[in-house]
């Protein structure tokens, strides 16, 4: 049974999440304020949530955004799902650079929000079969052959441990087990759908990919959704492996279609 620790301060939607992920099977917790969830979250025994719902707006010090900072500086990963106001895009923004997993703005559908959810929670177990299973033969982070006419030519030179699930090109290495990505003797942490953003870009390395296969692959979302937030974790990437954010190298825009991972500049003039 998952664990998940709902952040609201709002007496009936609390209750009505709390009603709600029962119903689905949900072990549910309740806080109405920041410092609780923080107390909740951050004990010295580990995780002890799957998953958190975290509104944006509560009282007291710390809101949100806060309670979401101080649980990825203090080294915890749980996923977080944050619910933001309705029409605040830079509420969206600022939660993603906090270190939220995925949003929804209030007022929400109960479907949707258990949908992403659902989304939220497979994707970590995934991450947790991924690296609990034993060391394998062959490649397993791509899904395609790494030599696939199609892809080839971007792996070429990109040094590629599967076993390890690390993904190593020029100075910069993404172990994706352990949500790092080193940059030189830098090493920053990720956040899980970051790391599964950037998965996902690097095994379609040479190849465009929409904003729209991106939310259905990586963030598991079928329904009409906000783009936006693929161009928010574009641009947190981009602050992590490009030398200049600004001349993106690696992650390059395709206008009209999305994004395309490129692992050697030099080597892609083909394209
Ligand atoms: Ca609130």
């Amino acid at each position: 049974m998952s664990a998940v620790l709902v952040v609201e301060d709002e007496q009936h939607l609390a209750d009505g999440l709390r009603f709600n992920l029962k119903a689905e099977g949900y072990d549910v917790d309740v806080v109405g304020d920041g410092e609780a969830a923080l107390r909740a979250l951050l004990p010295a025994t580990g995780d002890r949530y799957d998953a958190v719902v975290l509104d944006v707006m509560l009282p007291g010090l710390k809101d949100g955004f806060a309670v979401a900072h101080e649980l990825r500086q203090a080294g915890r990963f749980v996923p977080v799902l944050m619910l933001t106001a309705r029409g605040r895009p830079e509420d969206v923004l600022r939660g993603f650079e906090a270190g939220a997993d995925d949003y929804l703005p209030k007022p929400f559908e109960l479907q949707i929000l258990l949908a992403r959810l659902r989304s939220l929670l497979r994707r970590r177990e995934w991450m947790h079969r991924d690296q609990s299973s034993s060391p394998r033969t062959g490649t397993q982070l791509v899904d395609h052959p790494v030599n696939d006419p199609k892809t080839g030519t971007e792996w070429r030179g990109a040094a590629h441990d599967a076993a390890d699930e690390i993904f190593v090109f020029g100075i910069k290495a993404i172990d994706f087990n352990s949500l790092e990505l080193r940059v030189g003797d830098r090493i920053v942490r990720l956040t899980l759908m970051e790391a599964q953003l950037l998965r996902y870009l690097v095994r379609h390395a040479g190849k465009a990919v929409s904003r729209k296969a991106m939310l259905e692959e990586v963030w598991g979302l079928r329904e009409d959704t906000d783009t936006r937030a693929i161009d928010n974790f574009i641009v947190r990437l981009r602050k992590y492996i490009e030398d200049d954010p600004s001349k993106p190298r690696h992650l390059l825009t395709v206008r009209s279609v999305g994004y395309r991972f490129v692992a050697e500049p030099n080597s892609s003039a083909k394209f």
